[in-house]
């Protein structure tokens, strides 16, 4: 059995992928082809929003926001330590100072009361000026975005949000993607929508942030590619890549709705024995992950055991929340700080899902866990 298995999908759109391919090649234009534009627009469609801009990965897509708004020494963003590394990494990247607040037991999400209290005590101390909260769509179940878009206009912070798990999900027919004032995704194969190397994109309805950004994608250019008029990076998205997630997309719609039919399956199977996710009312979750919790790491380390040796994979995320990582050890942080986070790093782990896994499948993984 696979954790994911990208191949049945490849199988039903082969040749028009094969087609999209070969068309690329017989262009020639592999960087910022033609297959960029459309995608951009597909995608822009989809999400409900003004703009797109496909760039390199989804860490670049968070970094890329970031520098355009003026991010740097001095400022504080505010995001979960329970998410992957990229997410905070960036806010290090460029000399701000990454304040990380706890994460809703529920959801594992972050705290909007929480939140608010975390903003509240940076203005009392005086030494960071809050700017930016980076909410994590956490296992494709979008953040609480009401709560949080209150909390960012209270304080005038900007909201990006982190939808490289979400691109999919929505609040109340809202697009994960649409919400805060830039939205950050990724194409990493193994996200809801994949490419078949690394790409990301950002959404956003401002003019001014997409006109920005366009820029920084290409090493910060003004009139041209040799005109330049702030420091950007090389974040452009290949056109082989646009082209594969082009194909790929028509498939998505129907697989949001698989992913979710194999969640309601595992939740209806595992309801009595392991804590299933939770999906507040008006939420739908893309099911980047489907993520249970054990009763604690003894036990934990007893289930993934026992579907191993049955041939079954499973995974943590995350083993380690960031505010216990080396790289994030000058921040003082102390262990116990985020006793949420800590104790689910103990006691989660996630189970095969992709939109084509076999019902059957799932049977088997809930007798072997009972
Ligand atoms: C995957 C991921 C990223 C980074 O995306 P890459 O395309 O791998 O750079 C950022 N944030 C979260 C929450 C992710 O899961």
């Amino acid at each position: 059995m696979q954790f994911i298995d990208l191949a049945k999908q490849q199988r039903l759109i082969k040749d028009a992928l094969d087609t999209r391919i070969q068309a690329v090649l017989a262009h020639g234009k592999y960087i910022m082809g033609p297959e960029i534009k459309e995608m951009e627009a597909q995608l822009a469609g989809y999400i409900g929003v003004k703009h797109c801009v496909s760039c390199s990965s989804g860490t670049d897509a968070l970094l890329m926001p970031l520098l355009a708004w003026g991010i740097g020494p001095g400022d504080a963003v505010f995001t979960t330590p329970f998410t992957f590394i990229a997410t905070a990494e960036v806010i290090q990247l460029l000399g701000a100072t990454p304040v990380f607040v706890d994460i809703d037991p529920k959801t594992y999400n972050i705290d909007p009361v929480l939140l608010d209290a975390a903003i509240a005590q940076v203005i009392e101390t005086g030494e960071l000026k809050p700017k930016v909260i980076i909410p994590v769509d956490l296992f494709g179940l979008p953040a609480d975005y009401p709560a949080i878009e209150a909390i960012a206009k209270k304080y005038a912070v900007l909201i990006l949000e982190d939808a490289a798990q979400g691109f999919g999900g929505e609040i109340n027919g809202q697009k994960a993607g649409s919400f805060g004032h830039a939205a950050s995704t990724s194409f990493f194969p193994a996200k809801p929508l994949g490419c078949y190397g690394d790409g990301g994109a950002i959404f956003t309805n401002d003019d001014e942030l997409y006109e920005k950004l366009v820029s920084v994608r290409v090493h910060g250019k003004g009139g041209d590619k040799y005109d330049n008029v702030r420091i950007g990076l090389n974040g452009r998205m290949d056109t082989l890549q646009a082209a594969i997630i082009l194909e790929k997309f028509s498939l998505f719609p129907d697989e949001v709705k698989l992913r979710n039919k194999a969640a309601a399956q595992y939740n209806a199977l595992l309801a009595d024995l392991v804590v299933t996710p939770a999906v507040p009312d008006g939420y739908t979750s893309v099911w980047a992950q489907y993520s249970i919790l054990a009763r604690d790491a003894n036990e934990r380390t007893e289930l993934q055991a026992k579907l191993k040796a049955a041939g079954i994979p499973s995974a943590v995320y995350y083993p380690k929340p960031l505010h216990q990582q080396t790289a994030f050890a000058h921040l003082k942080v102390q262990d116990g700080d985020f006793p949420i986070s800590e104790e689910m790093s103990q006691r989660i782990f996630s189970l095969p899902m992709y939109p084509y896994i076999p019902e059957e499948d799932i049977r088997k993984i809930a007798d072997v866990m009972r």
